[in-house]
């Protein structure tokens, strides 16, 4: 090295140039964390210390003698790194220091930072030293700085305290979370942000367990600045240092308020009725059985009360849907009111509504009485005149109770017998209450049994027709009137007013008159065949389940073609009942299969509406006096009068008329002296088995 000139001094005392030499040599050899190397202007190699064979993977046998371009510079600094060493050289001056990304011997990128120094001796080439550090550690550091920063601002609201719990630092997540900026934050406790709802325990709790293990997670209820309270899920963390001393915690806190108010919404509407906003059919079993759980402990009774809006069905028929709903929540806001804070007001769907009642008397008597009482509330509640948008609707409800605790008081035992009651208000005539009794599960029981039964009578073939006979003024016989028998094994033969009203209730009414209908067409087409019978009718039965049937018309008609019955022989009896509501769609319906050949006749005339409106705009073919009338003619006087009006009404419009229940010569005679010309009655005949009637072709 050349003598220093002036300048500040740098080396104390005086060492002999050997001395220094020694020394310099030994520690540029051995400087561990500068990587040293020395290049002639060729680039050529002429020193490597021992931190460059570290740095860059040559040992200094490989690399002395070698060319600084091949050895350390990536392929596209070549150019620079010639031109930097060529304009050192010539200038005897280095660059300055600064980042550079150079290559190790197995190709991976090198950073250091790299300071440059021309040195000079007179007489020798100059050379180039270059006097790496290397940066790949902190430049580790630094990423992972920088990745732990990103971490640090996530979605979560993140605090770092110290080992006191002062918070130093936290997250923009943190401030939109809680209100607080990071300037208000820091330097107070994660008490900033305490709710108050978590007891004393709660948090000694916490500690515990983080001291305990370094962590702790769970639900929090925190704070916002602006007073609101919120739920977190908070994950802490304690920080230790190399000795295992907390030196921080990290808390990360997840707000859960959209995910609580989620819960609560799904938690809402599966326990709760969306139109009315009353409990759901889920929530009231579910406080039923607490409550019969708990009443025989308390020694309280209570009641469940079933409501049934009577006639609802009809308001959705002829208001719509949408008054329909309107009656449903106006209902639901007057049972409110009607029971206490602690009683529950359900609905189970439809208009079907359910009371519970907690807390009655410990005498059952009395819980009757008191159970009662609401119900009578109820009743004039539901009673009062409803606004419906324009409309004024006048309602009542059916209600049935039961109490408990009783005998086999499970939730299902007693829902079944507050239906049970229920059926009974119906049974009783609507707009009143009835409390569930033994006796009604006994009809029940018998009812479904019934049911059964039929069902099992309709595949086993079980049912007949019997045909009773018509017969003209001069005693001919025109045809006959179905009327169907059950021929029941264990019951022996059951008369229709027995099944009957039972099957309409119930719906069985469908599946038994076609198969009514389909044995009477294949008797049409049978009977077709025979010119001693080939001109009989037969008249059928058709209850009002039936004939409403958006398909009926298809149905018969499909029954007529499929049997080959002549559709001019079929007639079919209706009840004016039937006829109701809706006169456009039962006489289009009417019409369709009178085109077709059929005919009606009205059944048990007189005794119905007897409404002369409908008679003038139905296709009717036949009026049937009834039974009743013609079995007090002789006694009576005044029904003489109503048959002979029934006889003078189908003269004027055009419609037969037909007596039926004639029994008796004197009733016949007088019939006929009043005009009427078709007749059907015991005096003709009983309903009888097909062979008895046909028995009456041969010998009339
Ligand atoms: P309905 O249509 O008024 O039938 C006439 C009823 O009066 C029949 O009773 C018949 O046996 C009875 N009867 C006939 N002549 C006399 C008489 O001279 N004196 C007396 N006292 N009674 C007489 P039945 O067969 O018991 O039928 C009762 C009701 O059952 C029928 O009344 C009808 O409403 C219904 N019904 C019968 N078969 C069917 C059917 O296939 N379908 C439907 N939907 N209802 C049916
Ligand atoms: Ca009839
Ligand atoms: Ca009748």
């Amino acid at each position: 090295m050349s003598e220093q000139p002036a300048g500040p001094v740098i080396w104390g005392g005086k060492p002999s140039r050997e001395v220094n030499e020694a020394r310099f040599q030994k520690l540029f050899d051995e400087a561990d964390a500068m990587a040293i190397q020395g290049y002639v202007p060729d680039g050529t190699v002429v020193y490597w210390n021992r931190a460059s064979e570290k740095v860059y993977g040559y040992t200094a046998q490989e690399a002395l003698g070698g060319n600084l371009l091949d050895l350390i510079i990536p392929h596209d600094m070549r150019q620079a790194v010639e031109m930097g060493v060529r304009w050192m050289f010539d200038n005897g001056q280095g660059i300055p220091p600064g980042r550079l990304t150079l290559r190790h011997k197995d190709g991976h990128r090198v950073s250091v930072y790299s300071s440059h120094t021309i040195v000079t001796v007179p007489g020798q080439d100059p050379v180039l030293f270059c006097m790496d550090a290397d940066m790949s550690e902190l430049e580790r550091a630094e990423t992972e700085l920088r990745v732990a920063a990103t971490a640090f601002e996530s979605q979560q609201g993140m605090i770092i305290t110290d080992a006191q719990g002062v918070i130093l630092r936290v997250n923009q997540a943190f401030t939109r979370t809680t209100g607080y900026s990071a300037q208000e934050a820091v330097g107070q406790t994660p008490r900033l942000i305490k709710s108050g709802r978590h007891s004393v325990d709660f948090y000694a709790q916490m500690w515990r367990h983080l001291l305990a293990t370094g962590h702790w997670q769970g639900e929090l209820w925190n704070q916002r600045k602006d007073g609101e309270v919120y739920a977190v899920w908070v994950t802490i963390s304690a920080v230790t240092d190399g000795t295992g001393q907390v030196t921080h915690y990290v808390g990360a806190q997840t707000d859960m308020t959209q995910r609580k108010a989620a819960e609560a919404k799904i938690l809402h509407l599966a326990c709760y009725d969306s139109l009315t906003k009353l409990p759901n059919r889920r929530l009231l079993l579910d406080r039923l059985q607490q409550a019969t759980v708990s009443s025989p402990r308390h020694q309280r009774a209570g009641a469940l009360l079933f409501l049934d809006l009577d006639h609802f069905k009809t308001l959705n028929d002829t208001l719509g849907h949408d008054m329909g709903d309107l009656l449903l929540q106006q209902v639901a806001e007057r049972l409110t009111h009607a029971i206490r804070e602690n009683d529950t007001a359900a609905r189970l769907g439809g208009d079907e509504f359910v009371v519970m009642l907690e807390d009655l008397s410990p005498q059952l008597e009395a819980a009757a009485n008191q159970a009662e009482a609401v119900g009578e509330k109820i009743l004039a509640a539901l009673n009062r005149v409803y606004r419906l948008k324009e409309h004024e609707y006048v309602g009542s409800v059916s209600i049935g109770i039961t109490l408990f605790p009783s005998q086999g008081n499970s939730v299902e035992t007693l829902m079944k017998q507050a239906d049970l009651a229920l059926y009974g208000a119906k049974a009783a005539g609507r707009n009143t209450l009835r409390f569930f009794d033994p006796q009604m599960q006994e009809t029940v029981t018998l009812r479904a049994a019934l049911m059964s039964d039929l069902r099992k009578a309709l595949h086993k073939q079980e049912f007949r027709l019997l045909y009773q006979p018509q017969v003209d003024s001069g005693g001919r016989l025109t045809g006959a009137e179905a009327l169907v028998r059950w021929q029941c094994p264990a019951r022996g033969l059951i008369r229709p007013t027995e099944f009957i009203p039972f099957s309409e209730e119930t719906g069985f009414i469908l599946p038994l008159g076609q198969w009514v209908l389909d044995t009477a067409c294949r008797q049409l087409a049978a009977w077709a065949a025979r010119p001693e019978s080939a001109l009989l009718s037969l008249a059928v039965n058709v209850s009002a389940h039936q004939f409403h049937r958006a398909d009926f018309v298809e149905q018969v008609l499909e029954t007529v073609k499929r049997t080959g019955a002549n559709p001019r022989r079929l007639k079919l009896e209706l009840t004016e009942s039937l006829l109701l509501n809706n006169i456009e769609e039962i006489s289009a319906k009417m019409s369709a299969l009178k085109e077709q050949g059929l005919s009606f006749v009205l059944d048990d005339f007189g005794t119905g509406y007897s409404s002369l409106a409908y008679l003038k705009r139905l296709p009717l073919d036949q009026l049937k006096i009834d039974q009743s009338f013609v079995h007090d003619l002789l006694v009576d006087p005044s029904t003489v009068a109503i048959a002979q009006t029934i006889i003078g009404l189908g003269r004027t419009m055009g419609i037969a008329v037909i007596a039926e229940g004639v029994e008796t010569q004197r009733q016949r005679e007088l019939l006929a002296r009043l005009g009427c010309q078709a007749y059907q009655g015991y005096l003709f005949g009983r309903p009888m088995p097909l062979e008895g009637f046909e028995q009456l072709l041969c010998d009339p």
